[in-house]
């Protein structure tokens, strides 16, 4: 299983952290990238990974979940820097097939300046 490996060869995050495949950047430090959706679902749409491969949600346990709370600490951040705080987001993280998660390295989409649907597609 490559729950906590650190890098995979075939991802394309994993490339993207790497600096392999480029990225419009929004915010990276050690632990995180951030970089917006080349296909964007609403006007502000980036997409929130860990730079070590986690596949998905199902993948997250004791030993790899500080990456994840320390994302959700960041988003704060991360949306005002964006300046969408004030007038609200959505964060998302597909897992697996009928949820329609395409790229297998865990991401959270955030989503914004638009008016969202409830519930989702
Ligand atoms: P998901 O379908 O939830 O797995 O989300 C994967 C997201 O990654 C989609 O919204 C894609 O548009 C986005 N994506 C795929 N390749 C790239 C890339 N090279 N740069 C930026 N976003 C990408
Ligand atoms: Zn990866």
């Amino acid at each position: 299983m490559d729950s906590g490996g650190e890098m995979v060869k075939d991802c394309i995050f994993c490339k993207i952290v790497k600096g392999d495949i480029p990225s419009d950047k929004v915010y990276e430090d050690e632990k995180i990238l951030v970089f917006h959706d080349i296909e964007p679902e609403a006007p502000v749409h980036v997409l929130v990974i860990p730079k070590t491969h986690i596949s998905s949600l199902n993948d997250v346990q004791e030993d790899n979940s500080e990456v994840i709370s320390y994302i959700f600490e960041k988003i704060p951040e991360i949306a005002n820097k964006l300046g969408v705080d004030k007038s609200g987001y959505r964060i998302v993280s597909n897992c697996g097939e009928d949820a329609m998660q395409t790229v297998e390295h865990i991401h959270f989409h955030l989503l914004a300046k638009r008016s969202l649907k409830w519930p989702p597609g």
